[in-house]
């Protein structure tokens, strides 16, 4: 192990507790109030251009996603209340959840099922329409449907989109690439699921398969998109863009609990719990509910207890200049979409002031709470999306966090979100061999 790491395996409970492999959470002792929360290196004008882009893009998503035509081009996922699974963790894990239990279910959202349809497609829609209006073919009050048709298609293909990812990611990159006529080009881990590399290909995505692990995925992308000058990378480990396109969700849920006529104020709090691989989508997501609810809102990330890289990064406070296999773990893990080594260091810098904390969950409790969603429910996601509930099987944790925020008395009005990250495009047989895991 690296010697420069023993002091804070000495000091910080929840570091010790990740070395060992054992479940953990994490309280942020770094969070201050919204008026101190001193972000820069975003702004939510920021949020607000992503959110119009997307809307400018809505006829033309229409026109090419048949499923998207009913809700006229935005892509968006159902938030629902799962009283039945509130039910079950508080009977099987004590969990003693207060309030409300929703599941937003960007695990079923349009195009590849997963959270990584907001952030990625978003920023292949961002690269298109930059060349575009540097090609002189578009303008933003233009109806963006004329993308479909073919003298784009053959302009989009003299240029190359690529993109690292252990499997979600390079569905949407690839499926959403493909789809506007560029040639793509998906470097997958070996995390990667094969259903998945299959599913690309056939949509005539170029899938270049690694044994190693996603930092080397990635490495091997970046390296390749810049010997070729015709050619965008999707950073994951740097991008802006997506953290925005992940940011607008914040706007969206809000249209969606006013809705349900559901408050969110000081006496009605927000709690919100969301798997974290390398931190972009869990972290987009936080920024753009803070910038609505501010302290009226609780953000959790979760994370498996093998590639738990946010969390030390956040407790450490050394960002991505630590990794997993730093303290000696191995990274390994059957949550795919949370299979990351090293966290992003631009998210950690702007969630440092406003995240609550950070749970870890065994992989084999993500395949008991996915069999509970489904019986209790009749809801499937996938394994990853299962950490979903890490946090909330913590109750001690929780409760500590409670306490500390003065919000004791306000629990039995509270809201609880699991944020399920992916899941419906699961093929069948795949789903059937997770639902008897650990058996
Ligand atoms: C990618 C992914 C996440 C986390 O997103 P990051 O940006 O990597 O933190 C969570 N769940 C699923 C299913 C994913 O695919």
């Amino acid at each position: 192990m690296d010697s420069r790491l023993q002091k804070y395996i000495d000091t910080i409970p929840a570091v010790r507790d990740a070395a060992q492999l054992k479940e953990t959470f994490w309280l942020n002792d770094r969070l201050v109030p919204r008026e101190e929360q001193n972000v820069t290196l975003v702004n939510p004008d920021q949020i607000r251009d992503a959110s119009d882009r997307l809307v400018r893009f809505a006829p033309y998503l229409k026109r090419v996603f048949p499923e998207l035509e009913a809700v006229n081009g935005i892509i968006e996922s159902e938030l629902r209340e799962i009283p039945e699974m509130k039910h079950y963790l508080n009977h099987t894990y004590q969990a003693g959840v207060e309030g409300r239990l929703m599941l937003k279910m960007d695990s079923h959202l349009p195009i590849s099922g997963s959270v990584k349809a907001r952030g990625g497609i978003y920023e292949v829609l961002k690269h298109a329409e930059d060349l575009a209006l540097e090609a002189g073919m578009l303008k933003e009050t233009d109806d963006y449907s004329i993308l479909a048709e073919p003298g784009f298609q053959e302009f989009f293909g003299k240029h190359t989109v690529q993109v690292g990812s252990t499997g979600n990611l390079g569905m949407s990159i690839g499926i959403m690439s493909a789809k506007l006529g560029f040639r793509v080009i998906v470097h997958m881990s070996a995390d990667a699921k094969q259903w998945k590399k299959d599913l690309l290909r056939s949509r005539g995505v170029e899938v270049i398969e690694y044994a190693d692990d996603y930092c080397a995925a990635v490495e091997e992308g970046r390296k390749n998109s810049e010997a070729d000058e015709m050619s965008y990378f999707v950073d994951d480990e740097n991008s802006k863009n997506l953290f925005l396109g992940y940011s607008v969700a914040g706007e969206r849920l809000k249209a969606q609990i006013e809705a349900l006529d559901i408050p969110v104020d000081s006496e009605h709090p927000l709690f919100l719990y969301i798997p974290c691989g390398i931190g972009g989508a869990p972290g987009g997501v936080t920024y753009g509910v803070k910038e609505i609810y501010g302290d009226n809102v609780h953000c959790f990330f979760t994370e498996p207890t093998h590639a738990c890289c946010m969390l030390l990064g956040m407790a450490t406070g050394l960002q991505d200049q630590v990794s997993v296999k730093d303290l000696g773990i191995d990274g390994r893990t059957d949550a795919d979409g949370l299979a990351v080594g090293r966290p992003s260091a631009f998210v950690g810098k702007v969630v440092e002031p406003m995240l609550s904390g950070i749970a870890t969950i065994e992989d084999r409790k993500l395949y008991d709470l996915m069999r509970g969603l489904l019986s209790s429910e009749e809801i499937f996601i996938e394994p990853s999306s299962c950490a979903a509930f890490a946090a909330l099987i913590r109750p001690e944790e929780l409760k500590a966090y409670i306490e500390k925020m003065g919000l004791t008395d306000k629990m039995k009005n509270a809201v609880h979100i699991a944020w399920a990250t992916g899941g419906s495009m699961v093929p069948d047989e795949t789903r059937e061999a997770y639902l008897k895991m650990g058996l």
